[in-house]
């Protein structure tokens, strides 16, 4: 029996410091294993001592996964194209990407120039929530908010069955509702005390270094060993039992939960999807905020229904990034989940 020739897209997930690509077909099956490589850097001539993503170096290191995914045989659908920040979905344009020191890179324009072929570019978290959506753990759920706890704090919406963008395409920012401007931290979107300040990576390392610095955790002084506390350092303080580190990761459940319970209040999600650095690094947090945020929800049915989960996808961006090219070229029709309008 012949097999049919499957119908594929290239999807590359632009972040901080790697690009992941794959070549993933119309079932959501990997045809060529995930890739990874560093992001290219060049020296901002405009900022002393500022550097920014090359554009350029990016497009060289996209060109031979191009080639191979040109060679491969079925049908080659475009490049989906997630990126670290705002992203317009149709041009391409990278509005803002503080992590690659990009504003208003017409990235998606260059992608098109240089290899002729359509493209269905937006930020990471919408297409990890779509990727989720089509091939993962939300399949079928029309009220869902996917959220990455890391370097950053977001995420993104499904509401009744829809990708929600809202006006500008930036919903989703959960983690820059303000939690206590006064005693804040100054946060990375230019206010101060944002959730996000409290209980992503670098906050986590910060209350960590704290807890050495005051004499509050010894352990913490001996891992660190004289270096800084790092996030995965106060994980594994926390494993040991280490007083100071179970506290620091107790708060930041109980402000999860406090910031998650609020949203479902608002917006009565059946499911919320975590993943992320931090997620990967203590993978039981998840369940912590899946019992925790109850104690914050407002409904008998919300806390009967509600679903939190770990994302379901090896890389949820960069399989949303095939599913959206997938989707636009009309070979995903029938799925759930409809697009933003
Ligand atoms: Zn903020």
């Amino acid at each position: 029996m012949e097999t049919p020739m499957p119908d594929f897209a290239l999807a590359f997930d632009i972040g901080g410091s790697k690009m992941a690509s794959a070549i993933i077909d119309a079932e959501g099956k990997a045809l060529r294993a995930l890739q990874s490589q560093p992001v290219p850097f060049d020296p901002q001539p405009s900022e002393p001592g500022g550097r920014a993503a090359s554009a350029e170096r990016l497009l060289d290191l996209m060109a031979p996964h191009v080639a191979q995914a040109r060679s491969l045989p079925g049908a080659f659908h475009g490049i989906g194209i997630s990126l670290c920040g705002n992203v317009d979905t149709q041009s391409g344009e990278a509005v803002l990407v503080p992590n690659l020191h990009w504003r208003y890179v017409p990235f998606g324009q260059m992608v098109r120039d240089r290899f002729g072929l359509p493209i269905a570019p937006g930020t990471d978290v919408r297409m990890a929530a779509l990727g989720e959506a089509v091939w993962g753990v939300a399949k079928n759920v029309r009220h869902m908010a996917w959220g990455t706890i890391g370097t950053g704090y977001g995420g993104y919406m499904i509401l009744d069955g829809k990708l929600y963008g809202g006006a500008h395409g930036f919903a989703g920012n959960f983690g820059h509702m303000t939690l206590d401007e006064v005693n804040g931290y100054p946060c990375g979107c230019g206010r101060r005390g944002c959730f996000e300040t409290f209980v992503a990576g670098p906050a986590i390392a910060r209350a960590g270094q704290a807890a050495a610095d005051q004499g509050r955790s010894p352990l913490l002084v001996e891992l660190a060993a004289g270096q800084p506390v790092t996030t995965r350092l106060v994980f594994q303080a926390e494993s040991a039992g280490d007083p100071a580190a179970v506290e620091i990761l107790d708060k930041v459940v109980r402000l999860i939960s406090i910031n998650l319970g609020g949203l479902v209040n608002m917006l009565d999600l059946e499911m919320i999807v975590l993943g992320g650095g931090v997620v990967d690094g203590k993978p039981e947090l998840v369940q912590r905020i899946h019992r925790r945020i109850r104690d914050f929800l407002m409904t008998a049915e919300a806390q009967r229904d509600l679903q939190v989960v770990r994302e379901s996808l090896p890389n949820s961006p960069l399989w949303g990034a095939a599913a959206d090219t997938l989707i636009r070229a009309g070979v995903i029709k029938n799925f759930a989940v409809g697009m933003e309008e």
